[in-house]
């Protein structure tokens, strides 16, 4: 038997959650997110099952080329624009659409002379302070990229630093009107929290990504109560049961006491495969169809979790670390993070398989 960790990715969630966020979006065109390998789900896997979105967005411009090359014909989005002119003759080439969010972008595409003009977003920053023009330079760089031979019809962009928090997003659509109120372009500003709570941003264009993947973006308000499913199930099976006599710890820096007698079982999955290390004692961890906890600290290649609610365990009792039985939204905020991070650090030693197709 090979080592039994396996990541199964569910195409007919995908499919599902794209369809939760044109319920809320039902008039706005759709770009699927699928940067970072669509958040870790597998780019071509990924965009096969989101076959009915109206567009992608992503950051690299070789897995845009590549999804160009295997046919793809919607519209793709490179939310960091490009970084350098060598980049601008593939993006004419393949008709790949970027976000342009400071002046030097805008220079090189003054000197570039594409074959027909490229799809470009202007990206401002009304407030996230990560890219994109300042309110009071936004217009002036409208005018400019509209001067400009290089560029075809400009959408509005901006992201919201706080759309799944309690300050909202009213603030920067404020300064959002204040810079570029009016104007009768495309716009396209909503995330996945802006698409499940805030409508009015939903404008033209809305960009979900983790909704796509069965994640909820709000601590408040849980994937299944969004009606999200998970898209991807990481499983092992125990490989060791040990009882534990009181006193005993377990793993390295014995960071867990068994303070009685407890079973425990050794899972075949540690941080190497991308399961957090900074998931403490107490993260749950779906055993046998049972929730119960980890125990002790995550290796490199194993974790320990506690068999007290699981008797009948035994090597190869089935263990779901997170997917459809065990929330990753659980494990994540266990951990101290988001469920982001944990499905973009998959690690690629661990085998993917699909289902649903
Ligand atoms: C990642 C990203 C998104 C998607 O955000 P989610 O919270 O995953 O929905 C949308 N827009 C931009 C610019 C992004 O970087």
């Amino acid at each position: 038997m090979s080592r039994p960790l396996r990541a199964t990715i569910h195409l007919d969630a995908l499919r599902a959650n794209l369809a939760v966020a044109r319920r809320h979006a039902p008039r706005s065109k759709v770009l699927a997110v699928v940067k970072a390998n669509a958040y870790g789900h597998g780019l071509e896997r990924a965009v096969r099952a989101l076959a009915n979105a109206d567009g992608l967005a992503l950051l690299e411009l070789d897995a845009a080329v590549r999804l160009r090359e295997a046919g793809y014909a919607k519209r793709i989005v490179l939310l960091e624009g490009f970084f350098e002119a060598n980049e601008l003759p593939a993006l004419d080439r393949y008709r790949i659409a970027a976000a342009v969010h400071d002046a030097e972008q805008i220079a090189m595409l003054e000197r570039f002379r594409p074959a027909a003009p490229l799809d470009i977003l202007l990206k401002l920053n009304t407030g996230m302070n990560r890219l994109g023009f300042a309110p009071d330079t936004a217009a002036a760089a409208l005018a400019r990229l509209e001067a400009c031979a290089a560029v075809g019809p400009v959408t509005l962009m901006t992201h919201f630093a706080e759309a799944d928090d309690v300050r909202g997003v009213a603030w920067q659509v404020e300064r959002f009107e204040a810079a570029l109120g009016g104007r009768p372009h495309e716009k396209c500003f909503a995330n996945s929290a802006a698409v499940l709570r805030y409508p009015e941003t939903h404008h033209d264009w809305v960009r979900p990504g983790i909704m796509l993947y069965g994640s909820s973006p709000f601590v408040d308000t849980t994937a299944a109560a969004l009606k999200l499913e998970p898209a991807m199930t990481l499983a092992s099976r125990l490989i060791a049961v040990r009882e534990l006599a009181p006193g005993e710890r377990v793993g390295y820096g014995g960071t867990f006491t068994a303070e009685r007698p407890i079973r425990i079982g050794v899972v075949a999955c540690g941080y190497a495969d991308g399961y957090p290390r900074h998931a403490p004692t107490g993260t749950p961890v779906n055993v046998g169809g049972t929730l119960t906890r980890t125990v002790g600290r995550v290796s490199m290649d194993m974790l320990s979790v506690d068999l007290t609610p699981v008797p009948q365990a035994a090597v190869g009792t089935p263990v779901e670390l997170w997917g459809t039985a065990c929330p990753i939204d659980e494990v994540a905020r266990a951990a101290g993070t988001v469920s982001y991070e944990l499905m973009c650090a998959l690690a690629a030693r661990v085998p993917v398989g699909e289902d649903g197709g």
